[in-house]
C-alpha cells in the first residue's frame, strides 16, 4: 500500500518550499529550506502562520493544519499553520468562506495570530479551506483601483488622500481638499482610467524602513520592520498591506459616483472594477425601460420626461382648482340643506376620498358667515380625517365638545377652541358620530339660552 496520500507543495515548482506528505492520520512536512521533517501541528516548530494570500493572491483554496482553536470572547478562532484567508487590516475587510463545512464569518490578524472565527467547533485535524472568491476579487480591485485613484486626485490637483474606506457599496477616499469642482472629477477619471488601460503591473516589494526612499511613495510608511511597497507602474507608489491584482488592467474601471463634505473634507465616492460595470447595467436597464414607457429613444429621454413632468404639474393645478370650485358648490348645497338648532345652522357632511385641503376649504366657506357649526368627515378605505369648526359668539370649546365622541370612530384629534381636526379608524361609527355631536349641541345651544 502506498503510504502516501497527497502532497503539497509551494505556491510554484520552482520556487519549492516544502512538500507535506499524508500517511494514515499523521501529516509529516519536509522542509527545504529549513532542512528538517516535522508535523505541522508543532506549533514550536511552526512560528507563524504561512501567508498564502501574500504569496499568490490569486489562490482560493488550500490545504492545512489546525494549530489551536480559541475562545475569544464569545467566539470560537481557529489558528491555521497556513491560509489563504485575508485578516482584516489596512482599511481591506477580511475574507470570508469556509474551513471544511464551517462558515468563516470573520478574519482578524491579533499579534501574530490569524484568526479564523468560525460558527461551529472544528474537530478535524486537517482542514480544507475555501475563501470567497467574488468577494476577495473585488476587494483587490477596490484596492489597486484605490491607489490609481488616490493618484490621479494627486497629479490632478495636489489633492493628497487622508483616509480610504473600502464599503461593500462603494470604496471612499478622503482628501486634504475643502472643495472640488465637479469638472475636476472628469479630469481624475480620465487619468485612473488610462492608467488602467495602459495595464501596468503591479509590483510588491518588501524592503527595509531606510530602503523606502528609493521609492516616491505618496504617503509617510507605518513605522514597521518591514515595509511592503506597492508600486503601480511607474505611475504610483505606497506602503499597504492588502491584496492587489497584478496590473492595472484587471481593475476595469473607475467612476466616480459623487461626493460629500466631511470635517470639512471632501470625501469621494467611487465604483471599482466589477461594480461600476454592474451599476453601468443597471443603469442601462433603468434608461432602457423607460424609453419603452415614454416611447421615445435615449437621446430625447430627459426632454419628454420633462415635459410629461410640466404637463403633470399643469394638470394638477387645473384638478386642484376644480375640486376647490366643487367644494364651494357642495360648500353652499349643504348651507341650504343645514340643520337649524336655535339660532345657528349645523352643517355636516361625509366625503370619501377627499385631503384635508379641500376639507379645510369646505369649512372655511360655510363659517363665512356667523351663527354656523359644521362638521366633516372623509373616508379613505377604512381611514378616517374629521374636522369641526365654528363661527359662533358664544364661547364653546371644540376640543372639549368633541372629546367624548371621539371614542365613536376610534379617533383622535386636537386645535383651537373655533376648529379641530383629526383622525379615526372605524369607518362604522361614523352616522352615530354626527348624530350625538348634533345631540351634543342641541343639549349645549339650548343650555345656553
Ligand atoms: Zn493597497
Amino acid at each position: 500500500m502506498n503510504p502516501w496520500q497527497s502532497k503539497r507543495t509551494g505556491e510554484n515548482c520552482a520556487q519549492l518550499k516544502f512538500i507535506d506528505l499524508k500517511s494514515e492520520n499523521q501529516v509529516y512536512r519536509f522542509d527545504f529550506c529549513k532542512k528538517f521533517t516535522y508535523f505541522p501541528e508543532n506549533r514550536a516548530r511552526v512560528k507563524m502562520t504561512e501567508k498564502i494570500y501574500y504569496h499568490n493572491p490569486n489562490q482560493f483554496d488550500f490545504e492545512a493544519m489546525v494549530i489551536k482553536t480559541i475562545q475569544n470572547e464569545n467566539r470560537l478562532g481557529i489558528i491555521l499553520d497556513r491560509t489563504c484567508f485575508y485578516p482584516q487590516g489596512g482599511g481591506q475587510p477580511a475574507d470570508h468562506g469556509f474551513l471544511n463545512q464551517v462558515q468563516v464569518e470573520d478574519v482578524q490578524l491579533e499579534g501574530e495570530d490569524i484568526i479564523h472565527y468560525v460558527e461551529t467547533p472544528i474537530s478535524e485535524k486537517s482542514v480544507q479551506g475555501r475563501v470567497d472568491e467574488a468577494r476577495r476579487r473585488d476587494f483587490m480591485q477596490q484596492h489597486t483601483g484605490q491607489h490609481i485613484l488616490s493618484q490621479s486626485i494627486l497629479r490632478v490637483g495636489k489633492w493628497n488622500t487622508v483616509s480610504v474606506h473600502f464599503g461593500d457599496d462603494y470604496t471612499a477616499v478622503e482628501t486634504d481638499a475643502s472643495s472640488i469642482p465637479s469638472s475636476k472629477y472628469i479630469e481624475v477619471e480620465n487619468v485612473a482610467n488610462q492608467i488602467i488601460q495602459q495595464n501596468l503591473p503591479v509590483k510588491i516589494e518588501w524592503v527595509n524602513p531606510e530602503e523606502v526612499d528609493r521609492f516616491q511613495i505618496r504617503r509617510p510608511p507605518p513605522e514597521v520592520k518591514k515595509v511592503r511597497i506597492v508600486q503601480v507602474g511607474d505611475f504610483d507608489a505606497s506602503a499597504c498591506g492588502g491584496l492587489h491584482v497584478a496590473s492595472t488592467g484587471e481593475v476595469g474601471m473607475i467612476k466616480i459616483i459623487g461626493d460629500e463634505k466631511i470635517r470639512g473634507r471632501i470625501r469621494i465616492h467611487a465604483l471599482i472594477g466589477k461594480r461600476a460595470f454592474t451599476d453601468y447595467d443597471n443603469k442601462l436597464r433603468v434608461v432602457q425601460n423607460l424609453c419603452q414607457i415614454m416611447t421615445c429613444g435615449e437621446d430625447t429621454l430627459v426632454q419628454k420626461v420633462q415635459n410629461i413632468s410640466d404637463q403633470l404639474k399643469e394638470a394638477q393645478k387645473s384638478l386642484q382648482k376644480f375640486q376647490a370650485e366643487r367644494i364651494s358648490v357642495l360648500a353652499q348645497e349643504s348651507i341650504n340643506e343645514a340643520i337649524p338648532i336655535a339660532d345657528v345652522l349645523l352643517i355636516q357632511r361625509i366625503f370619501e376620498n377627499t385631503d384635508n385641503k379641500l376639507l379645510k376649504v369646505f369649512v372655511d366657506s360655510v363659517l363665512e358667515k356667523t351663527g354656523r357649526v359644521t362638521v366633516v368627515i372623509s373616508k379613505s378605505g377604512d381611514q378616517l380625517n374629521w374636522m369641526a369648526g365654528h363661527s359662533l359668539s358664544r364661547p364653546i370649546n371644540l376640543a372639549k365638545f368633541c372629546e367624548p365622541l371621539l371614542e365613536l370612530i376610534e379617533g383622535r384629534g386636537g386645535g383651537k377652541p373655533g376648529f379641530i381636526q383629526g383622525g379615526g379608524k372605524k369607518v362604522s361609527g361614523i352616522s352615530q358620530f354626527m348624530s350625538e355631536f348634533k345631540t351634543k349641541l342641541a343639549e349645549e345651544l339650548i343650555g345656553h339660552e
